[in-house]
């Protein structure tokens, strides 16, 4: 689990101009948490579609899996993982999965530098550099989006701004581990 990116766009060519490899292992690394990096942010949309993946009504997920914090709707972990995380590092409501669990390593705080990358996603992700080729373009349209959707200012995520996790290469989805 990790925080909302907020670094700021480039303004000239980024340090990742050649572009980015990142391929999923399913660790499940970027769901448990790593220093301050614990929370999972929820848009409305996205209580409404967990709450549906979960057949709950959104009043009993909030209760179970949600809390208040400075304005925020936040996912409740179960330990030091997300409750959502399955014993073999994948996601028990992947189809629902929150905006940045879809868009995870390419927020712009992760791309302000080489250094921070380094930090933020190397350091736990041993899918950083491997798997897919992202453009700077694409990289830069997933950390926008992002920016946008948790700023309010998009109904939709696009899906063309999803980072892709190869949701075939994986077995089947796991059962959460609570509700
Ligand atoms: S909702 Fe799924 S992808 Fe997001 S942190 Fe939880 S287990 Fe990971």
């Amino acid at each position: 689990m990790s925080t909302k990116g907020e670094g700021q766009r480039p303004d000239s060519a980024p340090w990742y101009a050649d572009g980015l490899r990142f391929g999923c292992t399913a660790s499940g690394r970027c769901c448990s948490n790593h220093g301050e990096h614990a929370y999972v942010y929820l848009m409305e949309a996205e209580v409404r579609a967990l709450a549906g993946a979960l057949e709950m009504e959104e009043g009993e997920f909030r209760e179970a899996h949600t809390r208040e914090e400075e304005g925020w709707t936040l996912l409740e972990p179960q330990g030091s993982s997300c409750v959502f995380l399955g014993g073999t590092g994948q996601c028990g409501v992947y189809e629902a999965r929150p905006v940045q669990c879809r868009t995870w390593p390419f927020w712009r705080e992760n791309l302000t530098s080489p250094e921070a990358f380094e930090a933020l996603v190397e350091s736990i992700c041993a899918g950083a550099g491997c798997g897919r080729l992202y453009s700077a373009e694409q990289v830069l349209n997933i950390a926008d989006s992002t920016e946008a959707w948790y700023a309010g200012e998009l109904d939709e995520f696009p899906a063309s701004a999803q980072v892709g996790t190869a949701p075939e290469a994986f077995p089947p989805r796991m059962a959460p581990k609570g509700g």
